[in-house]
């Protein structure tokens, strides 16, 4: 995934929705052309894609000049976050795809005029949304819709997925409310209780996954999304930095977990904890962490493995190996590769050896495995000087038996003193597999982590002399943000 920015143009809009997180800035103001444009020219410095969001960029006058900087600037991927109403008109839709627009994230909030414009507060935005992802679609444009999911829409998110599925959206996505701007005035109206929608959010993903298409929730925390969990939008979220008012939150994902979100007490032996990033800080200051009960499990210490099949083994009695000790050390690592010799694998064997000793002194016997035969693996291991053992697979049935398929199968696995498959490496660094290994071990023996959120925002100020103001605000996504 390439690097995004994420530009916050101002607070101008042509809504007003009910639970806009900037609800209590909004209609003071946009950022000058000037500075968005000295913005996107720092941004490109660092990242590939740009999200222009708001309020509502598209009702800005120098909207398309925006767009043809970000084209003209390289930016990859240039996303325009809209409530969709300027985009209704078609030769509107089709002046912003020439411009440089290239992806639209239209936000519809019901499966009817009288839910969405309800939430919009701005009658006729449903019909125009509609029509906004019907140009976008027959332009040929990625559309990823979002919808805030409130108690009002929460029982109509079915209704909702089967139409954005024969609508033929890229992608659509729940955003669980964040309880700032209008949201937090309107608590009671807009913040469902989590776990009352959550049942209405699994059958909408149901239906989009059934429909082909690409589908998430954002802000929901792993024990409340079972079965979904690699529908858990913030696995998906590209490195990100959010710019706004002449700040720059350089790293949203680590803002969002230690600032913007938090967990609870009762997390500590949750299977998820090490990963998971919990609820907006604000939901359980009214609501309470009731709800949210820990998932018992193997720890999961590598967001990567819930996008794998691997996910499936963690726990799991591990395939027997040829020869296995008779008793097992703290971690056996079994690290599958392709092919004794080549480039790749000679480099992943000369850094194990390396790291040999510091693995072993922290109790990890390594097994390598591949199809060579025995006869090649002793070649190998002289002219590498190997001093851990080579196991010959050369049917595959043991790379099979722990799920290591495809053309270039290089993954490692960690079995524990009992026996049990504790981590799957997913994305082996061949020039420093043995740090990896070992940080893999650091994760899943850490203690919890605390669920205190951080106060400091991790910000930077850009001198930028027209800025709005001094301010600080959150630095999330505009769903749930
Ligand atoms: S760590 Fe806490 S909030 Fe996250 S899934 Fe586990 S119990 Fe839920």
């Amino acid at each position: 995934m390439g690097r995004r920015a994420d530009l916050k143009t101002g607070y101008n809009c042509n809504c007003n929705c009910v639970f806009c997180v900037i609800g209590d800035k909004l209609f003071t103001g946009d950022r000058s052309t000037r500075d968005c444009l000295d913005e996107l020219r720092a941004s490109r410095a660092r990242c590939e894609d740009v999200v222009f969001t708001g309020a509502e960029v598209t009702i800005r006058d120098d909207f398309f000049t925006l767009l043809a900087a970000a084209k003209k600037l390289g930016y990859r991927t240039i996303q325009v976050q809209t409530n969709g109403r300027m985009l209704a008109y078609r030769a509107f839709a089709e002046r912003a795809v020439a411009a440089g627009a290239n992806e639209f994230s239209p936000s519809i909030h019901g499966p009817t005029a009288k839910i969405h414009d309800a939430l919009t507060r701005a009658r006729g935005s449903f019909d125009q949304v509609v029509a906004c992802i019907d140009n976008l679609v027959a332009l040929g444009q990625r559309v990823i819709t979002n919808t805030v999911v409130t108690p009002t829409n929460a029982p109509h998110l079915p209704a909702l997925a089967t139409m954005l599925v024969a609508r033929r959206v890229a992608q659509f996505q729940l955003a669980f409310p964040h309880p700032t701007g209008h949201a937090d005035t309107l608590f009671d109206r807009v913040v469902p209780r989590m776990s009352e929608v959550a049942p209405h959010i699994h059958a909408a993903l149901a239906i989009g996954v059934a429909g082909g298409v690409d589908c998430m929730a954002e802000a929901m925390p792993y024990c409340m999304m079972l079965g979904h969990e690699s529908r858990v939008a913030e696995l998906h979220i590209p490195p990100t930095e959010i710019v706004y008012d002449g700040y720059v939150v350089p790293d949203y994902a680590e803002d969002r977990v230690g600032r913007g979100k938090r967990r609870f007490e009762q997390c500590s032996p949750c299977r998820w904890e090490s990963i998971c990033e919990g609820t907006w800080r604000e939901y359980p200051q009214r609501r309470g962490s009731e709800e949210f009960s820990p998932v018992l499990g193997a720890r999961v210490v590598d967001p990567a493995l819930v996008l794998d099949g691997a996910l499936e083994m963690l726990g799991s009695e591990a395939p027997p190996w040829p020869q296995p000790q008779s008793e097992l050390p703290p971690y056996t690592a079994l690290a599958f590769y392709p092919e004794d010799f080549s480039p790749a694998c000679t480099a992943q064997a000369q850094g194990m050896e390396a790291g040999h000793a510091m693995l072993a002194a922290r109790g990890v016997t390594l097994l390598g495995v591949s199809p060579d035969d025995e006869r090649r693996h002793e070649t190998f291991a002289a002219a590498q000087g190997l001093s851990y053992r080579l196991i010959s697979d050369p049917e595959f049935d043991l790379a099979r038996a722990y799920g290591v398929v495809g053309e270039a199968p290089r993954r490692t696995v960690l079995v524990d003193a009992r026996g049990r498959i504790a981590h799957v490496i997913t994305r082996v660094d061949t020039a420093a597999h043995a740090a990896q290994i070992l940080a893999a071990i650091d994760k899943l023996e850490a203690p919890p982590r605390s669920v205190l959120p951080r106060d400091d925002l991790v910000v930077l100020r850009r001198p930028s002399p027209s800025s709005r103001n001094g301010e600080s605000q959150s630095g999330a996504s505009r769903s749930g943000a």
